[in-house]
């Protein structure tokens, strides 16, 4: 599919668009997510997109981005949020309900314990 010049995290990273942050980097920021799922429900992004409107277009020139959204900034989310149980989610395509195409991060986690599995409703 085609998928939006911009979309509305570039307004995010902006400024255009208020949110509620919870970490920034050079590389990566951090906003809790509008419709919760639990009591922590974050979102990590790449301030710049690149070609990461997906998880599955990436490629060896992303490995700096991925590495440093996995290895940096999670980390300091997960800790700022006191989380030690999480789940880290990437829906890659709208039949894995991706909505926004600039790649993020989900964190869920916190409260309750978390229930699994996903999937196809059935
Ligand atoms: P996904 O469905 O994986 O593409 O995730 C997109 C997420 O963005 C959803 O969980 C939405 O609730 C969230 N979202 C949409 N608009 C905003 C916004 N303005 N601020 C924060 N989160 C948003």
């Amino acid at each position: 599919e085609a998928p939006p010049e911009v979309t509305l995290f570039d307004k995010i990273v902006k400024g255009e668009i208020p949110c509620n942050k919870v970490y920034e980097d050079e590389v990566c920021l951090a906003f809790r997510d509008i419709a919760p799922v639990a009591k922590t429900h974050v979102l990590v992004i790449p301030k710049v997109r690149e070609g990461l409107t997906q998880l599955q277009h990436a490629s060896a020139e992303h490995k700096f981005i991925l590495g440093h959204m996995l290895g940096v900034a999670v980390p300091a989310v997960v800790k700022s949020e006191g989380l030690n149980s999480y789940r880290l989610v990437v829906n890659d395509g709208a039949d894995a309900c991706q909505t926004v195409f600039h790649l993020h991060m989900h964190i869920i986690g916190g409260g309750k314990p978390l229930s699994w599995p996903p999937g196809v409703p059935r």
